[in-house]
């Protein structure tokens, strides 16, 4: 099962097996370009499964499923094993944002007949790839009065699309010999908005009236708004033989969404199971909702609290005692590109789940460095479970580098190790994926919170 084609042995059935599980995560996808959209559409899923909100629960007991929600843009399930929390849990953990734009605080202004919105972006970009593509605008605005206003505008196939222009080739002799990095500048970035005027008003006056009868909002609420403009493309089949799926997001949905699935499939687990899905991977897990955050560690408290579990000292041994897979995506070596990976160490598309011992950019700096001792248990999980794996590294030695939320989980002294699916171009607006892959990490993930 080490470093083998998935489809060199596949029965029917797992083939079938392989296709149906794409379909639930295509519409998932969907539905989940921005991590508030994912954070509804886990919580949907997983009270379907009957988990409950954990501040709505005064005592737990082995058996029981648990979700709470931070701030709308993170969330974390439990399903309560049969040994004492104490004991460690097993953790998955996911990240649901994904490199985007984001509206400024005060974007909109007039230039020359149009009315345009003003970004920033969020994430590893290539910015020329954002140009003439069809996007979406999803968010929420929070009016002074504190009234919500949810927006999603591009996502259904009536609404009107929005797009960021680019120079015509006719005109763009200079702009071609730039380098990549600076053809397309962060500060160009900017959404066309309108276009429209009348007899009294200019464009921008025209549009901010047309903004208040028709959503009630006035310009400055952009302040205190959360716009993420995001590709209206949606998930679709890719290849001839319907193998992968384009879409945008897939990094880190696609390691999110069999995280889920398989948290929801555990009954009567020994050790406590978890599934944490945090927010702001792309900029370093900073935050109130990253990785960085306390939700996590207050959960956990939480959970022991309410087990009559008050002791200090019961926390820092359950988060020590636990072992965690970092479910987040790798590069797969690209048949264009293949230079750019060592072929030894790199992840093939339908070879199954990817491990990484490390990550991190030149001397592996800021990599979890996962330890040996650990990986040996990982090994005897996937063989004994007959999951087909490899292990890869991102690239080849000081091409770049890259980053999970691996480390900083394990800074509790935890085992942690990346496991995630390989992924065609990774942060571009369109991103690729195999469905054999997707469905591996499903089946290593329920692997993993049994063991
Ligand atoms: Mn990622
Ligand atoms: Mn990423």
């Amino acid at each position: 099962m080490f470093k083998t084609n998935i489809y060199k042995d596949a029965s029917d059935k797992k083939t079938k097996d392989i296709f149906d599980f794409a379909e639930g995560y295509k519409v998932f996808l969907k539905n989940s370009k921005i991590e508030r959209q994912a954070v509804k559409e886990v919580v949907k899923l997983a009270k379907e499964a009957n988990f409950e909100d954990l501040n709505d629960v005064k005592e737990i007991k082995a058996g029981d499923k648990l979700y709470k929600v931070n701030k709308n843009k993170s969330v974390i399930l439990f399903v309560v094993g049969n040994k004492p929390i104490t004991d460690g849990l097993r953790i998955l953990g996911a990240h649901i944002d994904s490199p985007r734009l984001d509206l400024k605080a005060q974007p909109l202004y007039e230039d020359n007949g149009f009315t345009l919105l003003d970004t920033h972006y969020y994430g590893g970009i290539k910015k020329y790839q954002w140009v003439t593509t069809p996007l979406s605008i999803i968010g929420v605005i929070y009016k002074k009065d504190g009234t919500r206003l949810e927006v999603n505008i591009g996502e259904d196939l009536n609404d009107p699309i929005f797009g960021i222009t680019d120079l015509l080739v006719h005109l763009s002799s200079s702009q071609l010999t730039k380098e990549a990095s600076k053809a397309i500048e962060g500060e160009d970035l900017d959404i066309t908005f309108s276009s429209m005027r009348n007899k009294d008003k200019n464009v921008k006056e025209y549009i901010l009236d047309f903004l208040k009868e028709k959503y009630g909002i006035e310009e400055t609420d952009f302040i205190s708004a959360e716009l993420e403009v995001v590709p209206a493309i949606r998930p679709r089949d890719y290849g001839i033989d319907r193998s992968m799926v384009a879409g945008y997001g897939h990094d880190d949905k696609v390691c999110a969404y069999p995280s889920v699935k398989a948290i929801i499939d555990m009954k009567d687990v020994e050790y406590t199971s978890c599934v944490i899905l945090t927010d702001k991977e792309e900029i370093g897990s900073v935050g109130a909702t990253g990785a960085h955050s306390q939700f996590f560690e207050n959960s956990v408290a939480e959970l022991l609290i309410k087990t009559n579990d008050n002791n200090y000292y019961s926390l820092k041994k359950a988060l020590e005692n636990s072992k965690m897979l970092s479910c987040d995506v790798t590069g797969a070596l690209d048949p264009l590109y293949s230079s750019a990976s060592d072929k030894k160490n790199a992840a093939f598309f339908n070879y199954g789940i990817s491990f990484e011992k490390y990550t991190g950019a030149r001397g592996k700096s800021q990599a979890n460095d996962s330890n040996a001792e650990y990986i040996s248990f990982i090994r005897k999980v996937m063989e004994e479970n007959n999951i087909y794996y490899q292990f890869a590294e991102l690239g080849k030695v000081d091409k770049g580098g890259g980053g999970t939320i691996a480390y900083i989980l394990a800074k509790y002294n935890m085992d942690v190790i990346d496991a995630g699916v390989p992924v065609l171009n990774m942060h571009a607006p369109m991103e690729i994926i195999a469905k054999a892959d997707l469905y591996e990490a499903y089946l290593a993930y329920k692997a993993f919170l049994k063991a």
